[in-house]
């Protein structure tokens, strides 16, 4: 199985001109039968990203599975391992 589960959208503010689209052709483009996209989640602010995600990548027909993360840092300041964000509902976490 081929695949790619750390993946940046334009949304996240370092991946620039990473449009869903693109992300997809080039998935399958390259043959990879499954993705994940992280995009980034700092904050609550943040929360609504991975459903606008998933909104815009059921808009395309492609081969490969798409699966729906989020990249959640360990925060710096904290010893304990806690994270700096909850982690949104409705994640492909499994
Ligand atoms: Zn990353």
């Amino acid at each position: 199985m081929k695949y790619d589960l750390h993946i940046h959208t334009q949304y996240c503010g370092h991946a620039e001109g990473m449009t869903i689209e693109k992300i997809l052709r080039q998935a399958d483009k390259v043959g990879l039968d499954v993705i994940c996209i992280t995009d980034h989640i700092f904050s609550p602010a943040e929360f609504h990203v991975p459903a606008k995600i998933r909104q815009e990548v059921s808009r395309y027909e492609n081969r490969c599975k798409v699966l729906v993360g989020a990249e959640i840092d360990v925060s710096g300041p904290d010893t304990d391992g806690r994270l700096v964000s909850e982690v949104p509902e409705r994640l492909d976490l499994s």
